[in-house]
């Protein structure tokens, strides 16, 4: 029988699932869609639906679930995978023992950590950051989430705080942040930020992030002038860290990557512009490798390395 871990990745809008092996491949994958994931009633209900659908497929297949591991947006921590600091987007998780949960209801090994920390994990392991020593890895998408790798290990800290990017200050008494300081990165640099840029130029009240790159890719002067300052936002903030941490390799994932070299052309040039010459000196920026499964997958090889 071969063995399949499950790896769930919390977001805004949806729960994403799958099965997955050591090996990082997927084997089965699904999501619980928006009306379910308000609240914390509203999660449980969508794991326990997770889990009848995994153990269902695994039966059918024959695979065995040996682990669970769960990515979740906030600050979690220990073995009881408890919530210190709750997203804004999911209301009334505050205090909740997500890791006691899963173990009571999956009855395997189970291992909790930070969204953007275990999709970082997977492009570490086996996706565009593989081989690598040192790799500031960013999801851009309605935030900015980051993680990063030093000396081949993710940096954590003990509440899955490590490699937090999205919240280094990039204006001094900048734009309030759900966090409570000012001024973080992600506000200059996230989907949010570049519709509100795009606004600023111009652009219609009406257009979505995803309009305003597929407006871009058309050509569409405003939609790329507000991408290119996203991008050269993005730059800035990683240049920072890396005069820091001296990374081999930038990985850009999230849902603005799709955009591409609109994004990360402009974003490589202010990078080699604040840089120390030799901290960016042979440094690849590419794209993310796994997508929008990064999250599940990276969960999973969580719950197998760190399960308990
Ligand atoms: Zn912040």
């Amino acid at each position: 029988m071969s063995e399949v871990a499950i790896g769930i990745d919390i977001g805004g809008t949806e729960i994403k699932y799958g099965l997955v092996t050591p090996r990082g491949e997927v084997r089965h994958a699904g999501a619980v869609g928006t009306e379910v994931v308000a609240a914390r009633e509203g999660v449980q209900r969508g794991l326990r639906e997770v889990l009848a659908s995994c153990r269902r497929h695994a039966e059918l297949k024959g695979l065995e679930i040996t682990a669970l591991g769960m990515g979740i947006p906030g600050t979690v921590t220990g073995r009881r995978g408890t919530m210190l600091m709750t997203p804004p987007q999911i209301q009334g998780l505050k205090g909740w023992e997500t890791g006691t949960y899963l173990r009571r209801l999956a009855r395997v090994p189970v291992a909790v950590d930070n969204d953007a920390t275990v999709a970082g994990l997977a492009e570490a392991r086996i996706g565009a950051g593989r081989g690598f020593e040192t790799v500031i890895l960013v999801t851009v998408g309605t935030g900015l989430g980051g993680a990063l790798v030093v000396g081949g290990q993710l940096v954590r800290g003990e509440y899955g705080t490590g490699g937090e990017i999205g919240h280094a200050v990039f204006i001094p008494d900048g734009l309030p942040c759900a966090h409570g300081g000012r001024g973080c990165l992600e506000l200059y640099t996230s989907a949010k930020a570049l519709v509100r840029i795009y606004r600023e130029l111009g652009g219609r009240d009406q257009d979505s992030a995803r309009d305003i790159v597929a407006k871009a890719k058309q050509g569409q002067r405003r939609a790329t002038r507000a991408l290119g300052e996203i991008g050269r936002n993005l730059g800035l903030g990683v240049s920072a860290l890396a005069n820091v941490v001296a990374p081999d390799l930038v990985v850009v994932g999230g849902g603005l990557s799709a955009a591409g070299r609109l994004l990360i052309a402009p974003a490589r040039e202010s990078f080699k512009e604040q840089c120390l010459p030799y901290a960016s000196k042979g440094v690849r920026w590419v794209r993310a490798r796994l997508g929008n499964k990064a999250g599940l997958i990276g969960a999973a090889l969580l719950g197998i390395e760190e399960g308990v």
